[in-house]
C-alpha cells in the first residue's frame, strides 16, 4: 500500500511528550466526545507519536489498524499471542502484516510460567478452575510489559459486545488496570459506541480483509479453547468461556475506569 506511512520500530522507548494525566484525559474526552472513531485514532496519534500502539486481537478490531493507515501517520500494531489461537487467526495476523506493509509487534507469554501451568495442571485447566490463571499468565503479564512502555493504548473494545462489563466504555480513560511509562495510561477505545453492524459495514467499505472464522459462525475470536462459534440470537461474548458466569468474561486486559 503506497501511501502507508512506516511501522515505528518496537523497543524500550523514552517518553517525550505530555504527561499522561486525569487531566488530559478529562480534556481528551470532551474533545473527543462526539468524535468519529478515525477521527479518534488519528488524535491519538498525533498526541502520543510513538508512545501509543494499537492493541491487535485479530478480530475485526483489525478496523482500528485501516484508521491509522487512513491517518497517514506512523502508527504501531501489537498483538497477544497465547500460543492458543485458532489458526486462520495466525494466518490472519499475516495477511494484516503484507496488506498494511507493517510488522505486528508479537507479545508472547513467560515461557517457564507456560510450563509450571500445564505440567501441573494440564493444558485445559481452565475448563476445570476457570480461566483467570491461564488468561493471566498467557495474555495479562506480556500484556503489562508491553504497557509500561507506552503512554497510551488504542483497542478495538465496543460498548455492545458487552452489556454486563462495557456499557459504559469510553472513548477515551484512565487506564483502573495498567501503568505506562510514567505511571499513568491512557486508553483510547474509538469504537466504543460503534455498532457491530457499523464495524462490518466499515470493513466492506474500506475493503478491510478479515479473519476466515467470522464466515463460519464466530462473532468475537479469542482463544481456539475458549472460544466457540454463536447460536443464532445470542450475544457474542456467550461464545467465549461459555461455561463461565456471563458477569466473568473478560480476561483481565479491560478494567472499567468509573471516571
Ligand atoms: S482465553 Fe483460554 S487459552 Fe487463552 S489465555 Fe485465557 S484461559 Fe488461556
Amino acid at each position: 500500500v503506497a501511501d502507508v506511512a512506516p511501522p515505528l520500530e518496537s523497543g524500550p522507548l523514552a517518553a517525550t511528550g505530555p504527561v499522561a494525566s486525569p487531566a488530559l484525559v478529562t480534556q481528551l474526552k470532551d474533545e473527543l466526545r462526539d468524535a468519529h472513531a478515525m477521527q479518534i485514532v488519528d488524535r491519538a496519534l498525533a498526541e502520543f507519536g510513538e508512545d501509543v500502539a494499537i492493541s491487535f486481537s485479530g478480530a475485526e478490531d483489525v478496523l482500528l489498524v485501516e484508521y491509522a493507515k487512513e491517518s497517514g501517520r506512523p502508527f504501531r500494531v501489537f498483538s497477544l499471542d497465547t500460543g492458543r489461537l485458532h489458526p486462520e487467526t495466525y494466518r490472519f495476523f499475516a495477511e494484516v502484516e503484507k496488506h498494511y506493509g507493517i510488522h505486528i509487534e508479537y507479545l508472547f507469554p513467560d515461557a517457564p510460567a507456560v510450563e509450571a501451568l500445564v505440567r501441573t495442571k494440564g493444558m485445559f485447566s481452565f475448563y476445570e478452575d476457570g480461566h483467570g490463571e491461564c488468561c493471566s499468565i498467557r495474555k495479562v503479564a506480556p500484556l503489562r510489559r508491553r504497557l509500561s512502555d507506552l503512554r497510551a493504548w488504542i483497542t478495538g473494545q465496543r460498548r455492545d459486545q458487552s452489556p454486563g462489563t462495557r456499557s459504559t466504555l469510553s472513548h477515551v480513560e484512565l487506564d483502573a488496570a495498567f501503568e505506562g511509562t510514567n505511571g499513568a495510561l491512557v486508553k483510547f477505545n474509538p469504537l466504543a459506541t460503534t455498532s457491530s453492524d457499523d464495524v462490518w459495514a466499515a470493513i466492506r467499505a474500506f475493503d478491510v480483509p478479515y479473519n476466515a472464522l467470522h464466515d463460519r459462525g464466530f462473532v468475537s475470536i479469542g482463544c481456539e479453547p475458549c472460544t466457540r462459534q454463536n447460536r443464532p440470537g445470542e450475544h457474542e461474548r456467550a461464545a467465549r468461556w461459555w461455561w463461565e458466569e456471563a458477569t466473568k468474561k473478560e480476561c483481565g486486559l479491560h478494567v472499567a475506569d468509573d471516571g
